[in-house]
């Protein structure tokens, strides 16, 4: 196809940003070795401040938003992707500074892609999406600091949310403990759900803390930072590590190092975006392996493509509970 619909996002000079569904040009596209029909892509809260410009995660103007997405190879001159293939994309500054996943083409570098395992159809990975594909990199981390199941319960932060949801999946799947944490505490039976052995309010967590409490967890998975990180850190048990990837809260971490130097508490941190091709392929390899396909479509909401705005404003306001499909195709 030379032309196609895709999403566009841009800024005045007043510096007001617009969003527009219109067809487009591949000669619009950005270079790139493989050429991709996207059917899918998904909302991560990084994409809500990307198309509500609450934060300045665009850096390309215009930009086709959309740091996900999966689909099929069209035209490819990477050895690697053959036309017909299934892949996913995720980060890489894609939607940020690379044309992005909310478009019926994308073209990137073959070295970007990472081939749909068969375990998964393409909603199926678009359901797993960023926030997914981080809850695994979370869990990674705190295996590869030795925490095993058995050893004490792993704490889960912003638990109703996308990485939540599928870290308090994961790690019930893989026999851990887990608490959850959450605002919604009317979300008790999803988390139980998912797997969560306990539930807390997360307040117990968000306000100035001290610099040690109660040892109450031997891991954790944050993807909300600010006082709660700190407070996460705080009630780690001796020798523990804390997976720290968000900031739904804030990015600011007002703490002390008293977990470090007293409790030799471990804070991994956990970025996705850039994540080496092995890192990721590895994390893949395990959602394949490890999450519970049940379990994920009963977090899934399935929407279309136009959907995506609305969806923006919600996840950014704490409302959107699981992981959101957008469908592209149709
Ligand atoms: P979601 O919006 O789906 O989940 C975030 C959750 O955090 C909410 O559902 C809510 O959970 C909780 N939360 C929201 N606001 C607050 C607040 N003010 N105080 C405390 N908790 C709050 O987003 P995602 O799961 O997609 O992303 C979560 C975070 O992780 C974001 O900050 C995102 O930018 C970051 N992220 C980072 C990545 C990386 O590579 N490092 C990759 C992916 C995401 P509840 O209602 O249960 O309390």
């Amino acid at each position: 196809m030379s032309t196609f619909n895709a999403f566009w996002l841009s800024k005045d000079d007043e510096g007001s940003q617009s969003l527009t569904w219109r067809e487009s040009n591949t000669e619009e596209l950005m270079d790139g070795d493989v050429t991709v029909a996207v059917s899918h892509s998904t909302i991560n809260y990084k994409d809500g401040l990307a198309l509500t410009g609450s934060s300045p995660v665009v850096r390309r103007w215009p930009m086709i938003p959309g740091i996900d997405f999966a689909g099929t190879v069209t035209t490819s001159s990477d050895p690697s992707f053959a036309v017909g293939q299934q892949v996913i994309l995720n980060g890489w500054g894609v939607g940020e500074t690379h044309l992005g996943g909310y478009s019926q083409l994308a073209r990137v570098p073959g070295g970007w892609l990472v081939a749909l395992p068969p375990t998964f159809t393409s909603a199926q990975s678009m359901a797993v999406g960023t926030a997914g594909y981080t809850a695994m990199l979370c869990v990674m981390a705190l295996e590869d600091r030795g925490v095993r199941p058995g050893d004490g319960a792993i704490l889960v932060t912003g638990a109703s949310g996308g990485v939540g949801s599928v870290a308090v999946s994961l790690l019930s799947s893989l026999g851990y403990e887990v608490i959850a944490s959450t605002g919604r505490v009317e979300e008790t039976d999803y988390l139980t759900h998912l797997g969560a052995s306990s539930v807390i309010n997360r307040s117990e967590l968000s306000e100035p803390g001290r610099p040690l409490g109660k040892e109450r967890w031997i891991g954790a998975v944050d993807s909300v930072g600010s006082h709660t990180l700190a407070n996460v850190l705080a009630g780690t048990r001796y020798g523990g590590t804390v997976a720290a990837c968000g900031l739904a809260q804030g990015m600011d971490l007002p703490g002390s190092v008293a977990p470090f130097i007293l409790r030799g508490v471990t804070l991994a941190g956990i970025d996705s975006v850039m994540a080496p091709a092995a890192v990721r392929k590895a994390a893949w390899a395990r959602l394949a392996k490890d999450l519970d396909l049940k379990k994920l479509d009963s977090v899934t909401n399935t929407q279309h493509i136009s959907q995506a705005p609305q969806l923006a404003s919600e996840i950014l306001a704490g409302k959107v509970r699981g992981r959101v499909v957008l469908n592209i195709e149709s």
